[in-house]
């Protein structure tokens, strides 16, 4: 079957007792039983939710997974694959990963005596070179967070198993409609479901997604033990989300394009960072890795004032965090989503107080440009 197919049909089938098409809220704490132990599956509603296994069930064939775990959100899912390892474990972390996953790695688990390296995994010799003989995980983002730039996932999973470390991709940027990460060797797969899997910036959400039982039956050990589930009605939200993934991520895909070609003609933008241009020093890698280029892009305007000008300049595009939903939503990484990363780190890594992230949205792209266009004249 196919992508959109899947989306729409896997984990869900007509309610039972009614017939109902959709999989409904199971908006209950706890279950019936027949007699002491006798019961169908489902006990407390911390440890199963039908909703929350219909929409795990989904996510799992979306990326190729057997197995699927809903989390509150896509911190608790990583902190949960976190939590896989133990005090004196080392962990291999892209240098340019998600602010909030930083945050909680260096200023959370560091505490409880994981050990953490931040390295440019675009390079797979300082990856090599990271690997200690007590590494247990390889954590990567790819593309990165702002900057764009790629990690070869299958180079990097053949890393991995050489060395015996699992390899874990935040895969939130370009949800499985457009990356497919197990397909190419990782071991699990974590998304914040909040950005383009739900899709409409209504949901806080994270998910595991993984092929090996007996990972996975730690996962969901984890996920009863410390609790931070999914609620049923925000499991029955991003399920309503996936329905539509195929298509919406067609329009983010083909608007994304337009916006970047739009954003290297305009004579006011310095440069443009999006795996889809030729000139992105890792488009050929992105032609094969990704099945197509997605809706995130940065661009450098020279400089913090002129990037707060144009960014308060604009009238339909959001002035937002987060990224993924219907809506064109634009933020400032230095003063926003990377604030809690220190000055210095920020200028290594190259989100400079100039640049500017986009995540298009699916609006008519006419109007997505014209918004742009008006906004950059005045910057
Ligand atoms: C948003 C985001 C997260 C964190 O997810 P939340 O749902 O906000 O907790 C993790 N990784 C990436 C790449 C993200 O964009």
């Amino acid at each position: 079957m196919g992508f959109a197919t899947i989306a729409i049909h896997a984990g869900q089938k007509p309610d039972p007792s009614t017939g109902a098409v959709i999989t409904p809220i199971y908006q209950t704490s706890t279950y019936v039983q027949e007699g002491v132990g006798i019961h169908k599956g489902y006990e407390y509603a911390r440890t199963q939710n039908p909703t929350r296994s219909a929409l795990e069930a989904n996510l799992a064939a979306l990326e190729g997974g057997k197995f699927a775990y809903a989390f509150a959100s896509g911190m608790a899912a990583i902190n949960v694959v976190a939590s896989l390892f133990a005090a004196g474990d080392h962990c291999v972390v892209s240098d340019t990963t998600y602010g909030g996953t930083f945050r909680l790695f260096d200023k959370v688990l560091k505490n409880f005596g994981l050990e953490f390296s931040y390295v440019n995994t675009s390079n797979l010799d300082a990856i090599v070179k990271a690997v200690k003989p007590n590494t247990k995980m390889v954590f990567i983002e790819t593309p990165t967070n702002p900057t764009m730039a790629l990690t070869d996932i299958r180079a990097v999973a053949n890393i991995a198993q050489e060395k015996g470390v699992k390899l874990v991709v935040d895969n939130t940027f370009m949800s499985p409609y457009l990356q497919q990460p197990i397909a190419l060797g990782a071991d699990i797969v974590v998304h914040s479901t909040t950005k383009f899997l739900n899709g409409h910036s209504d949901s806080v959400g994270g998910i595991v997604v993984l092929n090996d039982p007996i990972i996975a039956e730690r996962i969901a050990f984890l996920q009863n033990a410390a609790g931070a589930i999914l609620s049923p009605f925000d499991s029955w939200l991003i399920l309503r989300g996936t329905k539509t993934l195929a298509v919406r991520m067609r329009q983010h895909e083909e608007n994304g394009r337009r916006v970047a070609n739009f954003l290297v003609e305009n004579p006011k933008v310095k440069k443009v960072f999006y795996p889809g241009l030729a000139d992105h020093p890792q488009h050929k890698l992105a032609c094969q890795q990704m099945s197509g280029f997605g809706a995130m892009i940065s661009f450098e305007t020279g400089s913090y004032e002129k990037a707060t000008r144009f960014l308060e300049s604009l009238k339909l595009c959001l002035l937002a965090e987060s990224l993924g939903g219907v809506e064109t939503l634009v933020c400032h990484p230095a003063k926003m989503t990377h604030a809690s990363v220190p000055a210095t780190e920020r200028d290594r890594l190259g989100i400079t107080d100039g640049l500017v992230r986009i995540s298009v949205g699916i609006e008519d792209v006419e109007d997505i440009i014209a918004d742009l266009e008006q906004a950059l004249s005045i910057m």
